[in-house]
């Protein structure tokens, strides 16, 4: 029951309102028991300011932090996380000891938390995109011990900015989408994560495609596990193909819910947070 008592966590982006995050964070209020609710509150740029300096003296319990206001936030932080630093990007906030904002990402973490129970050390990778989320993905291959990374791109300049802020600490190799050796790559790979938003549900991209095309598709073995960021709809159309070529798939959903799984936990310094209880929220809500 929401009472005079109750306070609250907040999403700040613009836009908020095709976010799942308060489906499957209110559920896990609930279940703890916290008198928390999870609101999300569209905010303009020029108003970012404002708004979290206005947070930090109404009982706010902590933020996340979303497109477009990822980076701008680090302006805002008295305390910044090695990952946020090392992703360039913050998305989960709260108050520290002097009531100033302690900033942190916890995407690295969602990506890893369904390939914990993988054997993945010295296995060869495959990354397709290299926009914001292809950062994360690359950041939790290294942290996983995997021998090697081969990013694929449509776009030349964001593939080698992404393959020159990585290529000090693993063996890392960029190539064009229509690279004669991807097929190559697609054979040898025990691991190909999907980070384009190729077969997304949405206006702007045809349903029912693969990232760049079925023929790209074609020397895809049994051996290779498939992991596609798009949670929305799930299975993904890439998914649906991989499981129908024997391949073990996982589904973006599971980040998106274990991301959110560690801001809960950040906020409420390390309180275990339920997966399962978030996990279906998103499910029924879908
Ligand atoms: P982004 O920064 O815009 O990067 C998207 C990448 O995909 C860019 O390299 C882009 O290339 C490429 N791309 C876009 N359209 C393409 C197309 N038609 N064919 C081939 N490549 C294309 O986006 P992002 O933040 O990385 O997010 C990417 C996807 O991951 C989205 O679907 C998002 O919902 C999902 N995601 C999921 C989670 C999760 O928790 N499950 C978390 C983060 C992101 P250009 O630069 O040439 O456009």
């Amino acid at each position: 029951m929401i009472s005079s008592k109750t306070s609250f966590i907040a999403l700040i982006g613009n836009p908020v309102s095709h976010s799942l995050s308060p489906i499957m964070q209110n559920a896990a209020l609930q279940y703890l028991g916290l008198d928390l609710i999870y609101i999300a509150i569209p905010c303009k740029d020029q108003d970012l300011e404002l708004v979290l300096n206005s947070f930090k003296k109404i009982n706010c319990k902590g933020l996340n932090i979303t497109i477009p206001h990822k980076e701008k936030v680090f302006d805002l932080c008295s305390e910044i996380s090695p990952i946020a630093n090392q992703l360039k990007a913050i998305n989960t906030l709260k108050l520290n000891s002097e009531k100033e904002w302690s900033g942190t990402n916890t995407d690295v973490e969602g990506f890893i938390y369904p390939l914990k129970t993988l054997n993945l050390v010295k296995k060869k990778s495959m990354v397709l995109g290299s926009g914001g989320a292809a950062r994360s993905v690359i950041q939790g291959l290294i942290n996983l011990n995997l021998s090697t990374i081969s990013v694929v791109s449509r776009n030349k300049t964001s593939l080698n900015k992404l393959i020159k802020n990585f290529e000090n600490q693993i063996k890392i190799k960029g190539f064009l989408n229509n690279d004669n050796q991807a097929q190559n790559l697609i054979e040898e790979a025990d691991l190909i994560v999907n980070t384009t938003p190729v077969g997304m549900n949405s206006s702007k991209y045809a349903m029912n495609i693969l990232p760049y095309g079925e023929t790209f598709w074609r020397s895809l073995k049994s051996k290779t596990i498939v992991y596609d960021l798009i949670y929305n709809p799930s299975p993904s159309p890439l998914l649906k193909f991989s499981v129908k070529k024997g391949c073990f798939t996982i589904d973006g959903m599971q980040m998106l819910v274990a991301q959110g799984m560690k801001s809960l936990s950040f906020w409420t310094n390390g309180l275990e947070v339920p997966f399962q209880v978030m996990n279906d929220a998103l499910k029924t809500y879908l």
